[in-house]
């Protein structure tokens, strides 16, 4: 049987497609930067580990997005973007993504309407619906509808004639001369290997989940991102590995607006506890604290955890429905009735997607790597810092989608396809297919528990400690020594599930080396033995690079142009 499935494939190694631009991954971003591209005339092709419009975060965002509009104070948005960052965002970012954010929504908004479909919500008068939500203070959230968003791209993309390659796994990124000039993929239904040839790519394949318990990422693996530092761009910020919260019963969504129309946290003494912990916002602070003071209540004796959301007006649930359905459904299939009684909560963690860091990007996207760019999870989500308002996601993948096209594009038109003629393409599928000739060795569906009971619980994931971080990191480097070279496969699911765990073992580590070179608390990252803030020692992004084969990390200092951080030290704020 095992035999069969490897000839298989193996006969079917030849299907070559030629790009000019090759977009990895068809979520918000990469289809973003695949329209993007086409829209300048050149050959695009997008290739998906799903089905695109329904696969990765995006058709499940709970609609929160931020939209600087003309009315708006630039210098109020970026001050509150970096102040909330706390001063790890790149501010040059922050201003590209807030000056570009209002033209491109409106058009995609535009786009929709063509289809009958409402990508953005707006007030009787025309005007973009816009609340208070999580951590907004001067600045404001806007609504974006995720299905019909999506739905909106699938239907530009095919009006263009973009090629649309589904359910292949890209697995390796194929260089010459150092320079990225394609892709392999296999197709996990039918076990057909594709050859992508590229003149430039674009990973847009977002992060690693971890396939923890949180709605809509379990294929998210970090492919892109493990392509990418394995050819010499670096990891930024996987110290903010990131966490959002979800009810116990059922992985569901939609937080943000959970809070901002008046939901509350409560902790097992009945107590709205994050006022404690945030005294400016409360039950709208921000996920970083909102996680580590979930941890804490717990750690404490105070849990558990519960959201409260029977205060919310009559009005309200219903707009709430509206902007996130599939999160009430899921709560009502389990018999908890939202509006009417408090629900257990608790923290979910997912790793380097949103805001938890990612590959390393300069301002037009360029990853370092000759004919490599990044956009949207798959990269460092320079904007946020640590984490900073809600919304931000989404503008950042729009924007960083049109910004990688606009540097692909003319990458592409000074490069020419690769023949691949001295390409010896054989040891990557060998490594590839080397799970299916293996009668014993481990499984991969062990190895993945293995990993999130190494990286998830509080002690590494929230409240940690140089100790619980070497064991972590011991735990972890144990599994890629001795357990990933032995995984094994029986069938093609098997297979995938092997590559992703490579994957996840992978960024697991570079996430808990991250965090034990940080000896500070800020975002996400709290460091029980190091419990401040340090603005004059880590003032730093924390990069992961492959050097010689190993893992080395790096602080670097960066430029703050236009918010000048305060000095010294302080409870993290
Ligand atoms: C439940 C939920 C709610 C959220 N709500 C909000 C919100 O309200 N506001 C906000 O700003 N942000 C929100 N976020 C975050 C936001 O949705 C993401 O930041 C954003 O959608 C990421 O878009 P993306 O295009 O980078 O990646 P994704 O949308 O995750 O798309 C990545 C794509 O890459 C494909 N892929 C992965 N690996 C491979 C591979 N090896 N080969 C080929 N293809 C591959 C996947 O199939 C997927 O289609 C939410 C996230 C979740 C999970």
């Amino acid at each position: 049987m095992v035999k069969a499935v490897s000839r298989k494939i193996t006969s079917l190694i030849n299907e070559v497609i030629d790009a000019d631009v090759l977009v990895v991954g068809g979520g918000l971003a990469g289809c973003m930067a695949a329209i993007k591209a086409k829209d300048q005339g050149v050959k695009v092709v997008l290739v998906d580990k799903g089905y695109i419009s329904r696969s990765g975060q995006s058709p499940f965002a709970a609609g929160s997005i931020n939209i600087f509009t003309p009315e708006d104070d630039l210098s109020l948005w970026l001050r509150e973007i970096v102040e909330r960052g706390e001063y790890l965002n790149d501010q040059e970012w922050v201003k590209l993504q807030l000056e570009n954010i209002y033209s491109l929504t409106t058009e995609l908004d535009a786009w929709g309407k063509e289809y009958g479909l409402t990508v953005l919500e707006r007030d009787e008068k025309g005007s973009l619906l816009r609340r208070k939500a999580r951590g907004n203070i001067n600045t404001l959230t806007s609504v974006i509808n995720a299905l019909p968003m999506m739905d909106t791209l699938r239907r530009r993309l095919v009006k263009l004639e973009v090629p649309l390659y589904e359910r292949i796994m890209v697995t390796d990124l194929l260089t010459e001369d150092g320079r990225v000039v394609g892709a392999l993929g296999l197709n996990y239904r039918d076990g057909k290997l594709y050859l992508f040839r590229a003149k430039a790519t674009i990973l847009a394949a977002a992060g690693c989940g971890f396939k923890s318990f949180f709605i809509g990422h379990r294929n998210l693996t970090g492919e892109g991102q493990v392509m990418a530092y394995q050819l010499g761009a670096a990891l930024r910020n996987l110290d903010q590995a990131m966490s959002n919260t979800t009810a116990r019963e059922v992985d569901i969504h939609g937080l943000s607006f959970m809070v901002g129309f008046g939901g509350r946290f409560l902790n097992g003494r009945g107590e709205e506890f994050m006022w404690r912990y945030d005294p400016e916002v409360g039950n709208r602070a921000r996920l970083t604290r909102l996680t580590v003071a979930m941890a804490r209540e717990v750690a404490e004796g105070r849990g558990p955890i519960y959201m409260d959301l029977t205060q919310v007006p009559t009005h309200d649930q219903t707009l709430l429905k509206q902007i996130v359905p599939e999160g009430f459904r899921s709560l009502e299939s389990v018999g908890l009735k939202p509006f009417r009684e408090k629900i257990e909560w608790m923290p979910a963690f997912e790793g380097t997607l949103a805001h938890g860091g990612g590959v390393h990007i300069d301002l037009g996207c360029a990853t370092g790597v000759p004919g490599l760019f990044a956009a949207g999870d798959n990269t460092c989500t320079p904007e946020h810092g640590t984490w900073s308002i809600t919304g931000l996601n989404l503008s950042f993948c729009i924007v960083s989608g049109k910004v990688a096209a606009d540097s692909a594009v003319p990458e592409a038109s000074r490069a020419s396809l690769s023949a691949l003629g001295n390409l010896d393409v054989a040891p990557l599928v060998d490594a590839l297919l080397a799970p299916l000739d293996r009668e014993g060795g481990s499984n991969p569906e062990e190895v993945i528990a293995r990993i999130q009971q190494t990286i998830i619980p509080y002690p590494v994931a929230y409240l940690r400690r140089e100790e619980t971080l070497q064991n972590a990191l011991a735990r972890i480097q144990n599994t890629r020594q001795w357990e990933i070279p032995r995984l094994r496969a029986r069938n093609l699911r098997e297979l995938v599930k092997a590559r992703e765990v490579r994957n996840m073992a992978l960024i697991a580590e570079a996430i808990v080396q991250s965090a034990l070179y940080r000896q500070e608390s800020r975002g996400f990252h709290y460091r029980e033995d190091y419990p401040l803030t340090d603005n004059d020692q880590w003032l730093k992004w924390i990069m992961v690079k492959e050097e010689r084969g190993e893992m080395k990390v790096r602080g670097e200092v960066f430029p703050t142009p236009y918010i000048q951080p305060p000095t010294g030290k302080y409870p993290p704020r």
